[in-house]
């Protein structure tokens, strides 16, 4: 297991990761160590929340870190390889969880012979629920793999995977949460057309969230087959589901996530 690991980028998903990784015991505070551009403040919160260790030098916070995570946007990836390639020791793994940006790359701008390894979490690696999906690029063996993946369990579930397929993972689950998050708006919307309270609606609607996602991960049953147990021919399910076959919804949501997928390689 790592001894010491580097985060270059100290925000929402960097802590996160930290949050899962302490929770579970994966590595004690002080193997964590944190750097952040132009914001001390945000370097000492987290210092202080979670007992890690912080420095504004990026030299100082990589040096003998068995393992790098780059939690940086994809438009300061550049200045930060460019910053640590002069100063990585051999063996040193690095991880990526930027959107978009290819192992390739990575590699190609370090110039220089460290495993490396991409993952695509999602927003909900705040609570530990993310689906996670990793893939190995240069130098990276299945050991490699492997012990990354344990400690992104931390954050929720993972899947090894082809490289190749983080754009269109990227479109699905990376962007997934949104989705949901928009199916629920409208929900609520609809709530307020049909005279319901907004605190009752938003309960029911939460509620029936949970319990059908329940209903998917523990039934053998598909979802089609879910759906059609409880749509009556004349029932008042029928009634709704018509009117989103008028509306094209399933048609929507697979245009959505093939846009999604583009814009991800477009980025790449
Ligand atoms: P963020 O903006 O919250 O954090 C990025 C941090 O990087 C900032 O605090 C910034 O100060 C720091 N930074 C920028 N340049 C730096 C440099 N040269 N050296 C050191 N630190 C530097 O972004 P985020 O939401 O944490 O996302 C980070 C990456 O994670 C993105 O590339 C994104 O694609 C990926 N990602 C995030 C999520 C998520 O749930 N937030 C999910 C999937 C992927």
């Amino acid at each position: 297991m790592f001894k010491k690991v580097a985060f270059i980028g100290a925000g929402a998903i960097a802590e996160s990761m930290i949050t899962g990784i302490l929770a579970r015991h994966i590595l004690e505070p002080q193997q964590i160590w944190l750097t952040n551009r132009s914001n001390k403040q945000r370097l000492e919160t987290l210092r202080d929340c979670f007992e890690v260790s912080v420095s504004e030098q990026t030299e100082h916070v990589i040096q003998n870190a068995d393992l790098i995570i780059l939690s940086v946007k994809p438009k300061d990836i550049s200045e930060v390889l460019f910053s640590i390639k002069d100063k990585l020791q051999e063996n040193q793994v690095i991880l990526s969880v930027l959107a978009g940006v290819s192992t390739d790359y990575i590699s190609e701008q370090l110039a220089l012979a460290n495993p490396v390894i991409r993952a695509m979490p999602n927003t909900s690696a705040a609570i530990g629920l993310s689906a996670t999906a990793i893939a190995a690029g240069r130098h990276a063996t299945p050991d490699h793999l492997q012990q990354v993946s344990h400690l992104l369990r931390a954050i929720g579930t993972t899947v090894s995977v082809q490289e190749n397929a983080l754009h269109a993972i990227t479109g699905l689950s990376g962007s997934g949460p949104a989705y949901i998050y928009y199916l629920v708006e409208a929900m609520e919307e609809a709530a307020s057309h049909i005279n319901l309270d907004t605190r009752v609606a938003k309960d029911l609607i939460l509620q029936t969230l949970i319990g059908a996602a329940e209903m998917l991960r523990s039934s053998s049953e598909t979802p089609r087959l879910l759906r059609r147990k409880i749509t009556s021919p004349g029932g008042t399910t029928q009634a709704g589901i018509s009117v989103l076959e008028d509306y094209h919804f399933q048609e929507g949501l697979i245009a959505a996530i093939q846009a999604a997928t583009k814009r991800s390689e477009e980025l790449g």
